[in-house]
């Protein structure tokens, strides 16, 4: 006799990278334990009929920041984590650029204790810095999955790591097969030239971007994927914005760099035009740019140059983001909400298909992180992480209507086709019916448990800081130059 499932899903229309199959799908306890035909589901306590609807691995935002602890009036766990269940995202991973930066174990024990009242499941972005080089293997030892280095400055202005700090922190790293998340900007170039629109009292949105231009991107991917190269080490280059760089990716993806990359909505879907309209309401690192990088970042996710869809999601208030000063709007904006919906609009439109969506949402970032198999699919022996779609519901979106405290978003009044109505997060709902399922806070948890990174492929090992320090044997401390012995 069978025994009695959960949970028997039926009548829907299962998402994969590859196809989409009419299935039911048998969930037990936490886990998915059979996808086929509808005659082969076991027994259930509970039965959903979903016709019409497709289920999408849930989505896995590789950047978020949820403010928490250091800034509570910008974000919380419980709010930004309400956030990704209402936008049917169910694993995030959260950035060190809190107060304090999770580049100690003491911080990070404080960030974990704050992301106990999460709705959805989570990985820990570490402080890769200066500071922090002498702390990144306590730091994974007590739970963060990954690193981050702003090597473009950014909201919290920690300092960039210095160059020979990276180069290093790679050499950790790298024999650990743990990658690392780079904001790649070249932060010199950043402070230059805004000191010069400043000094020349330029106060408009524009002059954002023209402190930021796409060059400063192009050097900084350049210089960390040579880095990469050479340790071994894996990277990720977080909201890749700009056309110009992308031969970078192209390139040193084809000479074996374990290189992965994400763009973001705004990135693929805004320009100039909207910042003109939306001044510091768009304000962002790295800039949104002129409307000719839109459709080559498309084209790159389309051919796998990309890898992914994150968001950085970035909240702040609307008075910090509305201030006569371009350079006194804080810098980012909520994503991690409205993301689905934006994206499966322009599946509706024909640009891309459900299944390239799948791919770029949930399969690249459960294996950039190590988690595939477990997450980012729906098959027997999964997490049960579900974001059930309707395809044809329209709507609006709208900013006061978000669960994130940051209130203020570029994409409100935007038409939108294409919604997830119910979140799954490993057997439980956290979303249903477009609403949030309260008592679900605290059931996300830390992914650390489940990572496998793939086997690590350090190289040059014998040119690491920690090889060199020694002399090699027999060759005296102070030894006479060569050309005296003569
Ligand atoms: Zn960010």
């Amino acid at each position: 006799m069978t025994r009695e499932v959960d949970l028997v899903i039926r009548g829907a229309r299962v998402v994969s990278p590859d196809q989409i199959i009419e299935a039911s799908v048998a969930i037990a306890g936490e886990h998915i334990v059979a996808v086929g035909h509808d005659d082969t589901m076991p027994p259930a306590q509970a039965e959903m009929r979903t016709d019409g609807l497709y289920l999408l691995p849930g989505a896995i935002d590789s950047h978020v920041h949820f403010r928490d602890p250091g800034y509570p009036n910008k974000e919380t766990w419980k709010t930004g984590s309400a956030a990704a269940a209402m936008g049917g995202v169910t694993t995030v991973f959260e950035m060190p650029n809190t107060n304090p930066p999770t580049g100690t174990v003491e911080a990070l024990r404080i960030k974990l204790k704050a992301a106990e009242s999460s709705y959805c499941d989570f990985g820990i972005h570490g402080l890769l810095g200066d500071e922090s080089i002498d702390q990144l293997e306590a730091l994974l030892d007590a739970g963060v999955t990954s690193f981050k280095a702003f090597v473009g400055n950014t909201f919290g202005n920690l300092p960039a790591p210095t160059d020979g700090a990276l180069l290093e922190g790679f050499e950790i790293l790298a024999p650990l097969g743990i990658r690392t998340v780079v904001h790649a900007e070249n932060s010199s170039i950043l402070f230059r030239r805004q000191k010069h629109l400043q000094n020349a009292g330029r106060i408009d949105s524009m002059a954002h971007l023209a402190a930021r231009p796409a060059v400063a991107e192009i050097e900084a991917i350049n210089r960390v994927l040579t880095l990469a190269e050479w340790t071994g080490a894996r990277v990720h280059i977080a909201h890749h914005s700009a056309a110009d760089s992308l031969y970078l990716l192209r390139e040193f993806k084809s000479r074996g760099v374990d290189v992965t990359a994400e763009t973001c909505p705004q990135y693929l879907l805004l320009n100039t035009d909207h910042m003109l309209k939306l001044g510091g309401v768009m304000r962002v690192n790295p800039p949104i740019r002129e409307a000719r990088h839109n459709q080559p970042l498309w084209d790159a996710l389309m051919d796998g140059t990309l890898d992914m869809i994150a968001t950085d999601h970035a909240p702040h208030t609307p008075e910090e983001k509305t201030r006569e000063s371009i350079w006194e709007c804080d810098c980012g904006f909520p994503g991690v909400e409205t993301q689905m919906p934006l994206m499966l609009t322009e599946v509706n439109r024909g640009r891309a298909s459900l299944m390239d969506y799948v791919r770029w949402s949930s399969v690249a970032p459960a294996r950039a992180w190590g988690l595939y198999g477990t997450k980012g699919v729906i098959a027997p022996g999964a997490h049960a992480d579900i974001a059930f779609v309707d395809m044809a519901r329209a709507g609006t979106l709208s900013q006061n209507k978000l669960q994130s405290i940051s209130k203020i978003s570029p994409w409100n009044g935007r038409a939108v086709q294409g919604y997830p109505l119910h979140t799954l997060l490993r057997g439980r709902f956290v979303m249903r019916d477009g609403k949030l399922v309260a008592d679900a806070a605290g059931w996300g948890r830390s992914v650390k448990g489940i990572q496998k990174m793939p086997t690590p492929k350090p190289r040059n090992m014998e040119h690491y800081s920690s090889a060199i320090i020694d002399a090699p044997e027999g060759i005296p401390a102070n030894a006479a130059p060569l050309v005296d012995a003569l």
